[in-house]
């Protein structure tokens, strides 16, 4: 069964009115028809009016939501190693807090690096999922409802979290809270308003091609809900930094994460575009690939 999608009628009429990286309330509408906003004074893109909380948790845990992910397991473990081996570069020791955890995969393979895993995730279904498959006890709930002891944490991991959070402001400065001095924040977010993927679904749409109909003309990116994923922050790396920078971490690491899930022909391409990326941030500072890989450290 695969999820059922939010269609525009059915979105809650949550209007958001401050920004939440910067919490100016000069906010613009980008393009009213998908829902689109973006700050003036930052460039931070954003879902305004939005789905409600209520409507992305039961949106999450619908049964067979992560049916896709375990069709794929073989591949989404060589993510996760990509991930674990891209983080250790920069530590893997003590207490890891994985935040929006799915159904514990990256925690398992986790618990050869670090001394204690624990991980949160607001899907009913997916905690029941980790508990069944790997005997993880995940914290059910957003993390601001959590009581979780402070500057208790080596690292905390937020991989394609943020994008789905109604604050991610507040999340980052939770995070600043519960770890330690010297501990770090890695992050990975779509990158879908600089990502070259997102100008072609424009340029799709501007040609009138009926499957880039569901993307917006002005950013090529879809309505939340209108696939598989309900997000509602649209990051740049500029407006990423700047969100950690004014929760007051130090940023170690800008990269860009190797999201890809795939097999055979599609994983030789897939690694290609993204070292072809990778070379491009290295040589010339721009990011035109389909994610943000951003690590931070608290002074
Ligand atoms: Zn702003």
């Amino acid at each position: 069964m695969t999820a059922t999608a939010i269609t525009n009628e059915k979105i809650d009429a949550e209007v958001v009115l401050t920004c939440s990286v910067c919490r100016s309330d000069r906010i613009q509408k980008v393009d009213p028809d998908f829902n689109f906003c973006r700050c003036d004074s930052c460039g931070y893109v954003f879902d305004s009016p939005r789905p409600s909380f209520a409507q992305i948790s039961a949106f999450y845990s619908q049964t067979g939501k992560y049916d896709t992910w375990l069709n794929e397991e073989h591949a989404r473990d060589m993510l996760w190693k990509r991930r674990l081996k891209k983080l250790s570069q920069h530590s893997s020791k003590g207490r890891l807090l994985d935040i929006g955890a799915g159904y514990g995969q990256f925690l398992h393979l986790a618990q050869s690096f670090f001394s204690e895993v624990h991980g949160t995730e607001v899907s009913e279904s997916a905690v029941a999922l980790a508990k069944e498959k790997y005997g993880l006890s995940l914290r059910v709930g957003p993390i601001e409802d959590l009581d979780l002891p402070r500057q208790s944490f080596d690292t905390i991991t937020l991989f394609h979290v943020l994008e789905h959070v109604p604050d991610p402001g507040m999340l980052v400065s939770r995070c600043h809270a519960l770890l330690r001095a010297q501990g770090m924040l890695v992050i990975a977010v779509p990158n879908d308003v600089l990502a070259w993927t997102s100008k072609v679904k424009k340029i799709g749409n501007g040609l009138g091609l009926k499957s880039f109909q569901k993307f917006s003309p002005k950013l090529g990116i879809s309505r939340a809900g209108a696939s598989r994923e309900i997000h509602l922050s649209h990051f740049t790396p500029t407006v990423l930094r700047r969100l950690l920078e004014n929760s007051g971490l130090r940023i170690i690491e800008e990269a860009l994460d190797p999201y890809y899930v795939s097999s055979g022909i599609r994983l030789f391409l897939d690694r290609t575009y993204y070292v072809l990326h990778r070379f491009l941030h290295a040589t010339l500072k721009i990011n035109r690939y389909d994610t943000i890989w951003m690590v931070a450290r608290k002074p």
